[in-house]
């Protein structure tokens, strides 16, 4: 059985420890400061005897200390006395994020009556899902508004270790029991009070901001994503670096930003309306003199213009006349071949067979090719539209 010092020693950060077994790349010890991965919560860092862990875990009434290699776990012998090192800034994240945890669990509990229905805590985000699909802004707001209220008024953490689950069963607790014996009830009076094993901090205070960053629909479920301390203070922060930036490209303050935005984005897109507005009738223009050119095959090089441009005349092109076209564009460096339904023309064929140092493909009555050379470009162009006359 190994002590969990880090139930009762919440704030230590070294331990001397004696080793008990090794086995493979796991030590198994007397006593740990190292807490398991538990209920969602990632497993503590640190070193053990100067060896950095990799993994801590509990099976049976042991906890696993996991090494990266076998060679180092073979090192430490029975009865040897190791130095346990733990990792504190990751601990104290941990335990502000998993308090902060339990604070909003119990508030949606208290005032909404909604369950958590399952928690989980990674690296940069926090999660915990709600056992409803109505999750609105206002209660969000609301929770969020007392669970901060929690840490200012800092609560002292009551942590109970419990005979058995008659004893724990006294307790307001939000969530049914697990254990039968050996139960730790932690409380924040007047704000939550649930079974759990975790090392939590002393008083509610040291959590910094609560925040709720995020929910989304997870099965029948709202998953609510959240920072708290640290975590919530960077998340302030790059955040109000993003809105300085924003403010400043966008000539507003944090009030007046979004409005800002809003009008710049309908301004925007009045513009690209017009403009696709203008592009069609040019494209229309062109059209009407291509095919108006007296030719049986229109090949025309088209100022500036990008493969859509070049799409968009040849479907003007195709509502005039039933006439095969080859269009290309020396600013795109790309030759756009089109030829009516049934024609003899071999659109994706004259790509494959002529195109030489360009590449592309198509079918019989569309096909375009790309190249690295407007002198390549010109000359296939020219060859197409030859082929294309002599198939007609
Ligand atoms: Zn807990």
């Amino acid at each position: 059985m190994t002590e969990k010092t880090y139930q009762k020693e919440r704030y230590r950060k070294e331990l001397e420890a004696k080793v008990v077994r090794t086995e493979g790349a796991d030590v198994i010890l007397d006593r740990t400061i190292f807490a398991p991965d538990s209920g969602g919560q990632p497993w503590d860092l640190g070193t053990l005897g100067g060896y950095p862990l990799k993994s801590v875990t509990e099976k049976g009434d042991e906890i696993i200390h996991t090494l990266d290699s076998e060679a180092e776990a073979s090192a430490l012998k029975p009865g040897d006395s190791v130095k346990l090192v733990l990792d504190w800034q990751r601990r104290f994240d941990h335990m502000q994020n998993h308090l902060g945890e339990h604070i909003l669990s119990g508030i949606f509990k208290s005032v909404y009556n909604l369950d958590n229905k399952g928690f989980h805590l990674g690296d940069t985000d926090g999660t915990f899902d709600l056992d409803t699909l109505e999750l609105t802004d206002e209660m969000i707001r609301d929770v969020e508004n007392r669970a901060n209220q929690a840490v200012y008024d800092a609560i002292p953490v009551q942590v109970d270790l419990l005979r058995s689950a008659e004893d724990a069963r006294k307790y307001p607790l939000r969530k049914e029991l697990k254990v039968e014996e050996d139960i730790i009830v932690v409380s924040v009076p007047g704000v939550d009070c649930v079974a759990c094993c975790c090392p939590h901090l002393s008083d509610t205070s040291q959590i910094g901001i609560i925040k709720i960053t995020g929910t989304e629909k997870y099965k029948q479920l709202t998953r609510v994503h959240f920072k708290c301390g640290w975590r919530a203070l960077r998340d302030y922060q790059q955040k109000h670096v993003d809105v300085t930036v924003l403010s400043e490209r966008y000539s507003a303050d944090e009030f007046t930003l979004l409005d800002k935005i809003e009008k710049v984005e309908n301004k925007n897109e009045r513009i690209r309306r017009e403009y696709n507005d203008f592009k069609t009738a040019s494209a229309l223009a062109k059209a009407r003199e291509l095919v108006s050119g007296g030719t049986q095959v229109a090949c025309a090089g088209i100022e500036g213009a990008d493969m859509d441009y070049l799409r968009t005349i040849t479907k003007k092109m195709s509502e005039l006349a039933e006439m095969p076209a080859v269009l290309y564009s020396d600013a795109a460096l790309c030759v756009l071949l089109t030829a009516p339904e049934g024609s003899p023309v071999q659109c994706g064929k004259l790509v494959k067979t002529l195109a030489e140092g360009g590449r592309g493909g198509g079918s019989p009555t569309q096909a375009q090719a790309v190249f690295q050379e407007a002198e390549a470009m010109k000359t296939f162009a020219e060859k197409a539209a030859a082929a294309m006359r002599e198939s007609l």
